[in-house]
């Protein structure tokens, strides 16, 4: 069937899509296809003719359809995933449609604007400095990126090295110190960055893999030179935070760069009952944090925020004739992030927000905090069952069987991720924590609250008993 309604791939994908909204409460979170299903859905050979675009859209939503997994719904706690609130969703629709290119604000004055205004609300809302540039990135992994080639070229800098123009082979040498907990996308983030992983000076961290501010003295003091230390806010499995009122003095004292990773962690500071976990977060240098986690803008979103806007724009430095400036005063995209050309992010990103508002936002962490902890207390009141975290933000780790003597807690505690997900109700999976397997929950889908955390919290229970039953 072929249609000369022109904007029928535009209806056909909103029907799709609010088709699939309407189903999200229902359907298991889990995708039905496994990769390989999901490979044979969209496999053929290449299309030798062209096709009706509103069928093109047609047939994509029902080859997707299987392989797709409930990451919007309520019941999904597999990783800090965020639930795409609508708002930010109809505006990356929009986003698309204009086809805006934020990489320059000549062309896109609306895409530019929004980005302008929306990172002034960013810096209100997180509490912080406000004169920080912020750049519209993928997601936090390359805000770890941008903010660390900013941190590397400034201490350089500082050092009387140009890194610009004279690279990095013959520079003084930079320490880096680095909690032992801290995110893989950090490490690579170093990595890219030039530094290698056996040069790093690694931090002990405490149970909760907080970063010791001692240790970190101790590290910074034994040397001397150029220094970025990297700390974070927000540890993957546990949320905890490392006491940044401690470790800023120590960065200071050494001259150190301080680059915060607060992926999902730095909205506790959105949230005033909670915002006391990332005290003194405030005085570092550099932060990276996402849209698409607490924030619930649709993917892909990030930003890397710099306090020192001249270091942030020398990082990312490209000019070139053909891309006009309008004047100084006047807020590039481009002089924050690696892109040139990219997405409008800025839409739905002021959309979110503005549909949220600051309380929505407070509300809506203090909802997530308060709904792991209900997760968690329910499901550990089992037998068998062990939390293995202070629940103070939204994560919560569970052992399953370690009561018992003799027993195989990890492969015990695998079982139970399995059983779970065997029953369809929720999605949640597994990491090691201190050498041990355990049950990860995160909390961070704006759809969650408290019928599908008890539903979810009964799904595990029973899970373990049926485990425990065979074991
Ligand atoms: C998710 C996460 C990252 C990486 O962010 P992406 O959005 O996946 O690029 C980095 N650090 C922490 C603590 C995270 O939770």
């Amino acid at each position: 069937m072929t249609t000369d309604d022109p904007f029928a791939p535009m209806r056909r994908a909103a029907e799709h899509a609010a088709a699939f909204e309407r189903g999200l409460d229902a359907r298991s979170p889990w995708p039905a296809h496994s990769p390989d299903a999901a490979v044979r859905a969209f496999d053929g050979p290449l299309p030798e003719h062209g096709a009706d675009a509103a069928e093109v859209i047609d047939d994509l939503a029902a080859r997707a359809q299987g392989g797709l997994s409930g990451t919007r719904g309520p019941r999904f706690f597999g990783w800090v995933i965020g639930g795409s609130h609508p708002a930010g969703v109809a505006a990356e629709w929009l986003a698309s449609t204009w086809g805006q290119n934020a990489g320059a604000s000549v062309a896109a004055p609306a895409a530019c604007a929004a980005e302008q205004v929306a990172a002034r609300w960013l810096l209100e809302l997180l509490g912080l400095p406000t004169e920080a540039s912020v750049g519209f990135v993928t997601g936090a992994s390359v805000a770890n990126l941008a903010c660390l080639l900013a941190a590397r070229d400034a201490v350089l800098r500082a050092a009387g090295w140009d890194v610009a123009d004279d690279g990095l082979a013959g520079a003084p040498p930079v320490r880096v110190a680095i909690g032992d907990d801290a995110h893989t996308t950090v490490f690579a983030a170093l990595r890219f960055a030039g530094f290698g992983m056996r040069r790093l000076l690694r931090v002990a961290t405490d149970g909760a893999g907080r970063m010791d501010a001692g240790a970190l003295q101790d590290a910074l003091a034994a040397g001397t030179g150029p220094a970025i230390v990297v700390a974070q806010a927000g540890q993957i499995n546990t949320g905890a935070f490392d006491p940044f009122e401690a470790i800023v003095p120590v960065a200071r004292r050494h001259g150190a760069w301080l680059h915060v990773d607060g992926a999902f962690g730095l909205w506790a500071r959105a949230c005033p009952a909670r915002a006391a976990l990332a005290a003194g977060v405030d005085g570092a240098d550099s932060w990276a944090t996402d849209g698409h986690k607490w924030l619930q803008t649709p993917y892909d979103c990030g930003f890397a925020i710099v306090r020192d806007v001249d270091a942030h724009r020398r990082a990312m430095n490209k000019t070139a004739s053909y891309l006009p400036r309008i004047s100084d005063a006047v807020r590039e995209p481009t002089d924050f992030v690696p892109e040139l050309s990219r997405r409008a992010r800025g839409f739905a990103v002021w959309a979110t927000i503005r549909a949220l508002g600051r309380d929505g936002m407070a509300a809506l962490v203090e909802r997530h905090c308060r709904l792991a902890q209900r997760l968690a207390t329910r499901v550990a009141a089992e037998p068998g069952v062990t939390l293995a975290n202070d629940v103070v933000l939204n994560q919560a780790i569970l052992r399953f069987g370690a009561d018992r003597p003799g027993a195989d807690a990890d492969a015990l505690t695998a079982a139970t991720i399995d059983a779970v997900r065997e029953g369809g109700v929720c999605l949640l999976g597994g990491a090691r924590w201190r050498g041990a397997w355990v049950m990860r929950v995160s909390v961070s889908g704006w759809r969650t609250d408290e019928a599908a955390i008890d539903a979810s919290a009964d799904a595990i229970v029973a899970a373990w008993r049926a485990v425990r039953s065979r074991a």
